[in-house]
Order: structure tokens, then sequence, then C-alpha cells
């Protein structure tokens, strides 16, 4: 199912009020495996490819071997914070896009935090390895409310994330553009809205307003619920199950992930950046568990390696 601009229909059955008053019909549901690619292992390497908005966020080791032949899809990669598992694999995907047999001058842009070394350090053993190579790459340096646009109706809009570094860190959320009836006039009939519409204009009945259809929070303690309110897709860090065995104030809980996603009332979330220190057969049941009794009633997966388990 395709709407006009490319754009998938989203991936759950949960019509929002905000679909209703749209008067769309979200009748078609993409599966998430259709919509997203990526790899999650803690400390490893973490990335993740929203394939309709041709965006990645992060680019850890193993990206180009992973995407193959798509390596020339993505066009935006936005970096959340300079970690090496976040940024080892931006070099290797950008010399297989430019040296592979492919679109070899497609444009590529990088968005990153502002000041992050990690990112600097990339651009320079790029520069070092390939002296005499001009990539087609534009490098944007984000602050928390910076914009980058993804087509006509949509942004990239940068929110910070919560990751404990002296460095900026970043979510990123994908606002889309779009048209519902002014609130004040809920109460008119159709014919009343139409005769409005006719005397005064389509401006004088139709708000514009700015839907978020994707929010990544990269590597973060819980965000504040605002930042990713009624999001289609919300990716979520769920590194730890007990707060206690948390050392640092760096990374959420799938507990503290599920009561945002709660809290925001998103239709679908996936966790990811769950440690490597859970056995997996032993603790996807009390992972299942979580999810049934937190209260949120979205979808629910996690990311773990290249895998997404659904935890319904
Ligand atoms: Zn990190």
């Amino acid at each position: 199912m395709e709407t006009p601009t490319g754009m998938r229909q989203p991936y759950h059955n949960r019509p929002s009020a905000d679909h209703h008053r749209d008067g769309i019909h979200w009748s078609g549901v993409a599966l998430l495996q259709d919509t997203l690619t990526g790899y999650s292992r803690a400390m490893f390497s973490n990335w993740l490819w929203h394939r309709p908005l041709e965006l990645l966020i992060d680019a850890g080791e193993g990206l180009q071997l992973a995407l193959g032949q798509k390596v020339w899809a993505p066009e935006v990669v936005a970096i959340t914070h300079g970690h090496a598992d976040h940024l080892m694999g931006l070099p290797g995907f950008v010399a297989s896009r430019r040296f592979g047999k492919g679109a070899q001058d497609k444009p590529l842009t990088v968005v990153f935090p502002e000041g992050t070394a990690g990112v600097e350090t990339m651009r320079e053993m790029m520069a070092r390895l390939w002296p005499r190579e001009q990539f087609p790459i534009t490098w944007i340096a984000m602050k928390p409310g910076d914009e980058h646009p993804l087509g006509r109706t949509r942004a990239l809009q940068a929110f910070a994330s919560l990751h404990g570094s002296a460095e900026q860190t970043l979510g990123y959320r994908v606002l889309e553009s779009r048209r519902r009836l002014k609130p004040e006039l809920a109460g008119l009939s159709q014919n009343e809205v139409r005769d409005r519409a006719q005397a005064l204009g389509r401006e004088a009945v139709m708000d514009t307003y700015r839907h978020i259809v994707f929010a990544h929070t990269g590597d973060s303690m819980p965000v504040p619920p605002g930042d990713v309110a009624k999001a289609d897709l919300l990716v979520h860090d769920a590194t730890f199950l007990d707060p206690d065995e948390r050392k640092w104030g760096i990374h959420a809980t799938v507990g503290e992930a599920l009561q945002v996603a709660r809290d925001a009332d998103v239709a679908c979330l996936v966790l990811h950046h769950f440690s490597i220190r859970y056995e997996r057969n032993e603790t996807l049941p009390k992972v299942r568990t979580l999810v049934a009794e937190s209260g949120f009633q979205g979808d629910c997966w996690l990311l773990d390696d290249a895998r997404l388990i659904n935890l319904r």
C-alpha cells in the first residue's frame, strides 16, 4: 500500500483520534519488517534503516554488509551521538556507495550532534584514507530543535537525548505536515463546514498540524513523553531490566521505555540496545510479561541483533 507521496501506511491497526479527524482510512497495515531493517547489539553495533523514509539512524559496524545492494537507498544518515558502536560503520558505508557499482554520485546527507568528536574523527579518517576523493556528502551539525527537510511534507527534527555525555547527544523525530478541520469547528455538520469553506475559503476551516511518524531516542534515559507524543513508531533505548543494574544514568530500562510509550500514546514501540548480559531464552518471557502488564496498548517489538521480535 503506497500513499501518493510514496510513504507506506503505518504498521498498526489502531486508528488514533488524529486519523479519524483527518478522514483518512488507515486500512493498510504494512508489516514492521517491511519498514525497519536494523541491527542492535549494545556496545557492538547499532543502526536502523527506516526504509519508506530512506532514513538511517546511526551507522554501527557491518552496516554496508547488511544493506548489500540497498547501500544506495538511504538519503539521510542521522547520527545520535559519537560513541563507536553507533559510528564505526560510517566509513565503510560511504566507501561502498562511492566505489561499488551503483549510484556512486547519489547525494548523502549526514546530520550529527554539533561538536561530536567521534563524527569529526570519522570525517578525518575518510579524508586521509581517500585524499583525492570528493564524496557527495553534506554534513550538517544539529542542536536540539534543528530541522532538516525530508521531501516536501516532512522534516527530521533533533531533540535532546539523555545519555550523560559531556558532548551533545540527540534523538530524532520525523514530523509530517497534515491538514485537519479546525478543532473549534468540530461541532458543525458537514454541510455547515462546506458552506463556510465556500464562503470564506478553505483556510477558514482547515488547520495544518505536524504529526510524528517516527521517533528514535538513540541511547538515552527515558525521554519526556511530550518529545514523542502520538508517534506512529517510537524506537526507545531499553538497555536494562532492573534499574538497580544501571551504574550510570545513561540508559533506560524496558519498563521506563514502556512507560514513555504509554504516556506518549504511541502506536508502535520498538525496544533497542537490550544488554547482552541477559540470556535471551530466559529473559524474553520476562520482557513479554512487562509489556503485558505495562498498560501500554500499542504494538511492541524488540530489535535484537538483526531480528525484530514481537513482544505481544
Ligand atoms: Zn552510547
